[in-house]
């Protein structure tokens, strides 16, 4: 069974519309998203436009500030810090990557915790891993949500996460965990990938790598999720880390890339803006 992101995030965004419907007479407004983009980068300027799209469907206000590649630290966390004093802003979300000369460390450590729909601010970080109320980060949210929604039982089952990153890999493999999976988080110093992946029942791939993962690495009725996000040497098209024709009829579950985990993302995040505005609106 494939696993449509695409459709599960519609339904997930209709649901947050009609709620959302509801905010301006019961709250006086609805909630307002900033996401600021650095520079011109063509795949930041396509993720940026894709969260503009979302919130105009849902009915969150999204503002989008454009800064050019040449914006000084400084001048970026000083915009932040602005937002940050705004109480008319419930989300903000600064774009990454972000060009080198501005630590993006400081940057997300600048965004207030309250605000921080992406859920990479350090306490957010260190909340997760306390079971604290926290943001959860947006792609590892939607990961969960995609394995429930498509009947996939977490609790008992062995889980492999290949990819340690502090935004998909580390995120995921707690999430799981918080879900009763054994986890084993695999990396690239990892001895013998494919003798450890063989052993999921649920593998999730996040390393950046087209297709990457090949079919003698998964074993027979294994979920598979594939957050990657690559060009295609050969095509130039999207594709994920996981060879999807070679995979699928092997898979009891499996998600496509385009169309996969990356709308979660997005309705994600439009969840965690949601989640910001009405934790503010009820600390009134
Ligand atoms: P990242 O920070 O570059 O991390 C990649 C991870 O893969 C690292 O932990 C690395 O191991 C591991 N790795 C690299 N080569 C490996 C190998 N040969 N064998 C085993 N592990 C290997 O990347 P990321 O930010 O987590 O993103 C991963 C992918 O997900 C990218 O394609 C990104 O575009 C995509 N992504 C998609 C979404 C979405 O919404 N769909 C969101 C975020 C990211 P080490 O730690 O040992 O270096």
């Amino acid at each position: 069974m494939i696993i449509s992101g695409k459709e599960l995030s519609s339904k997930l965004k209709t649901d947050m519309r009609d709620e959302v419907s509801t905010f301006t007479e019961k709250y006086g407004r609805v909630p307002h998203l900033v996401v600021i983009l650095v520079g011109d980068d063509p795949a930041s300027v396509s993720y940026v436009t894709g969260k503009a799209k979302a919130s105009e469907f849902v009915g969150i206000r999204n503002t989008t500030i454009r800064k050019p590649e040449t914006i000084s630290e400084d001048e970026l966390l000083e915009l932040i810090r602005r937002l940050n004093a705004d109480d008319s802003v419930d989300g903000i979300l600064v774009q990454l990557p972000l060009p080198e000369h501005i630590s993006e460390a400081k940057v997300i450590e600048t965004i207030d915790k309250s605000k921080d729909v992406d859920g990479f601010h350090p306490l957010n970080v260190a909340a997760l891993w306390q079971k604290q109320p926290c943001t959860l980060p947006c792609t590892p949210k939607g990961i969960i949500k995609m394995l429930k929604a498509a009947g996939v039982e977490i609790k008992g089952k062995r889980a492999v996460v290949i990819g340690r990153s502090n935004i998909v890999g580390l995120p995921v493999a707690k999430l799981l965990l918080d879900e009763n999976a054994t986890v084993t988080i695999a990396h690239s110093r990892t001895a013998d990938l494919p003798a450890v992946t063989r052993e999921a029942d649920i593998l999730v791939v996040a390393i950046g790598k087209p297709r990457f993962v090949t079919a003698d690495m998964v074993s027979e009725g294994a979920a598979v999720i594939d957050v990657g996000v690559n060009r295609d040497p050969e095509t130039g098209k999207l594709c994920g880390d996981v060879d999807f024709a070679d995979i699928e009829p092997k898979a009891s579950v499996i998600t496509p890339v385009p169309g996969g985990v990356g709308p979660m993302t997005i309705s994600c995040l439009m969840e965690n803006t949601i989640e910001c505005f009405l934790r503010k609106t009820a600390s009134r």
